[in-house]
């Protein structure tokens, strides 16, 4: 196995490579973040390493995924709310021309020169 088969690192995307640990062990580390994998055998440092590229990958997809439902969420109360407003908007004009219209009626009725 060639570190060419390493994934990038999960958490900064930097270039991965096996160190020697000890006698027997070896690790992973990102040369940028110096994030590593636990400190074991070879192939085992390759698989942890690995393995965890992968989840993060598929966590960031989840997370991803949920940040877009809310989102939609989020969109569709505020449309909800927006033509409630608006409803709201229409109701209270409506009122206030009634209001218009009836004093006008009222000062019509009132004014002699207007009524013939
Ligand atoms: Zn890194």
């Amino acid at each position: 196995m060639t570190v060419s088969t390493l994934l990038p690192c999960p958490f900064c995307g930097g270039a991965p490579r096996m160190l020697h640990g000890g006698p027997g062990n070896w690790f992973v580390q990102c040369v940028d973040c110096k994030a590593a994998s636990n400190d074991v055998g070879e192939e085992h440092a390759y698989t942890l390493w690995n393995a965890r590229a992968n989840d993060l990958k598929q966590l960031h997809r989840e997370v991803i995924t949920l940040r877009l439902q809310v989102a939609t969420v989020e969109a569709r109360q505020a449309s909800t709310a927006r033509d409630k407003a608006r409803r709201a908007l229409a109701r209270i004009r409506a009122q206030q021309q009634q209001l218009t219209d009836g004093a006008a009626e009222r000062v019509q009725a009132q004014d002699p020169d207007q009524q013939e």
